[in-house]
């Protein structure tokens, strides 16, 4: 049997959970599928079969047209604060297959983006267009090989069919792969529409699944809450220290896992500026790069609020742990982003002042308009830059102070050439780079993305191939802009 050629190994457990979490749905079949994009890598570490996973049966699955035996395909209800409103969301083009289980007994999730309309769709068509989907694969695979923990990308097929946006555009199903798809606004979804019972359900689930080595302590609950606000405080540290823009972090698209999830208008910052937004539609700049750490603290005050009525039998008690929890998001944040900063300027060991040190340079790079990601690596291999940072008699005089900074330690200059090039990329998913890409996908030609793929797969080489995606993009009026929801 083709299913069993293909690897697919599904087991259900959402579908196990109360039945007000979900609504069992199928997808709808598409006219005609057509593999643009496979993730053999991923695939092969999943179990599964590369030639049966391309074959026409194993595309029909990739496009919604077949279930796979053991897959069980349901749309999870969710809430979620948008922009600070709170709404009810749930998947309104997104399908659960199931969970596989590798060989090796990992679980992820297998979700069809893109898959057909739900009841969770409100007026939207359930469809996604080629474009964001291959955009969503670039990205969370370029995440994946920074080290950022993110969901995966397993395919891009195309439908046959046309999406209707502002213009027509081929229509696609992205395969997404992640270690689970609860987020904060499920939780806010059972806990403001729900019961407490259902409540401890779903928590207990997300324990099982996450964090089963909490399963059994005094107060999982809390503990529950303590987790998931380390692993966001570890996450985030890890954007800022790229320069990674999400855009759109409503409390939906936030994680229990403490994966990046919903790569709609995210775009890594060129420029350094803590200001940067790309969404066209953040006119407020909520969602902007240097304000980024305070956001996840302002959903995981949600998550708080969803987890108060099984926190403790005693509200008010319930009320300062969860505050307690909450407020330790920023010390953890900055202990990840001082330890990643630290890495990233060659330093092993801890000095008081290395944060003013750390200041210092991100003020002058903002003051010269420098290339967040070209500034370090330059940085790591000791280089001078034809730029106007490089060229400020500040930064000389700061340079030597990192210099002067760099011999206060025993390790040699190797050991931190070594441990800047590990924290450092070359490069970046930029902007102009990926547009390229997709355009000429879109058009037919999947070489350029290919290459770009390729390229970000590694982007700790510092070989020579890579130079061409260091680049910066021609100087333009247009502030580089990402819209969402298509
Ligand atoms: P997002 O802004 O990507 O987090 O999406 C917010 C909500 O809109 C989620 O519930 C999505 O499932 C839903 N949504 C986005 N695009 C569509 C679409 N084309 N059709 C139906 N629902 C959609
Ligand atoms: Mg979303
Ligand atoms: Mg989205």
């Amino acid at each position: 049997n083709e299913m069993v050629a293909a690897g697919w190994n599904f087991d259900n457990s959402y579908a196990r959970l109360p039945q007000s979490f979900f609504t069992l749905h199928e997808p709808t079949p598409v006219r005609s599928p057509k593999l643009v994009i496979f993730n053999e890598q991923l695939a092969t570490s999943l179990g599964l079969e590369i030639k049966a996973l391309q074959s026409e049966d194993g595309v029909a699955v990739l496009a919604g047209n077949r279930i796979p035996e053991g897959a069980m395909p349901l749309a999870q209800a969710y809430a979620g604060h948008q922009f600070g409103h709170f709404t009810m969301l749930g998947d309104g083009r997104a399908l659960l297959l199931g969970e596989h289980i590798s060989p090796t007994g990992v679980r992820v999730d297998i979700q069809l983006k893109g898959a057909g309309k739900t009841p969770y769709s409100r007026g939207g068509d359930g469809r996604a267009a080629l474009g964001p989907m291959l955009r969503e694969y670039i990205i969370s695979e370029a995440m994946h090989g920074l080290g950022i923990p993110t969901t995966r990308s397993l395919a891009v097929v195309t439908t046959g069919e046309s999406v209707f946006r502002e213009t027509e555009l081929p229509g696609a199903i992205l395969t997404r792969v992640a270690s689970s798809h609860l987020r904060v606004g499920t939780f806010e979804y059972v806990s403001n529409f729900r019961t407490p019972d259902e409540l401890r359900s779903l928590a207990d689930y997300a324990l099982q699944r996450h964090f089963p080595e909490n399963s059994e302590v005094e107060n999982r609950y809390l503990s529950l809450l303590q987790e998931v606000i380390k692993r966001q405080a570890a996450l985030i540290a890890k954007w800022q220290l790229v320069g990674f823009v999400h855009g759109v972090m409503n409390t939906d698209n936030m994680t229990i896992s403490g994966e990046t999830i919903d790569y709609g208008p995210c775009a890594f910052m060129d420029t350094y500026d803590p200001a940067t937004v790309f969404s066209s539609i953040d006119l407020q700049g909520r969602y902007a790069y240097g304000n980024q750490p305070h956001m996840a603290a302002w959903n995981l005050a949600r998550f708080a609020e969803a987890l108060l009525p099984i926190l403790h039998d005693n509200p008010a008690q319930a009320v300062e742990l969860a505050q307690e929890a909450v407020s330790d998001f920023a010390k953890q944040y900055h202990y990840y982003w001082l330890h990643g900063m630290r890495a990233k300027l060659g330093l092993f060991n801890e000095e008081k002042e290395d944060i003013t040190l750390i200041k210092d340079l991100l003020n002058l790079m903002q003051k010269h308009r420098a290339d967040y990601t070209n500034t370090f690596r330059a940085l790591t291999f000791d280089e001078t830059e034809d730029t106007a940072l490089f060229r400020s008699q500040e930064f000389t005089q700061w340079r030597e102070q990192w210099h002067n900074r760099l011999t206060r330690q025993p390790e040699p200059k190797s050991a931190s050439h070594q441990l800047m090039r590990n924290n450092n990329p070359a490069l970046i998913p930029r902007n102009h780079r990926v547009e390229e890409a997709l355009e000429a996908a879109v058009n037919g030609d999947r070489s350029v993305m290919k290459k770009l793929l390729k390229a970000l797969s590694n982007p700790f080489a510092h070989s020579p191939e890579q130079a061409h995606y260091c680049t910066l993009p021609p100087e333009s009026s247009q502030p580089y802009r990402t819209y969402c929801g298509t």
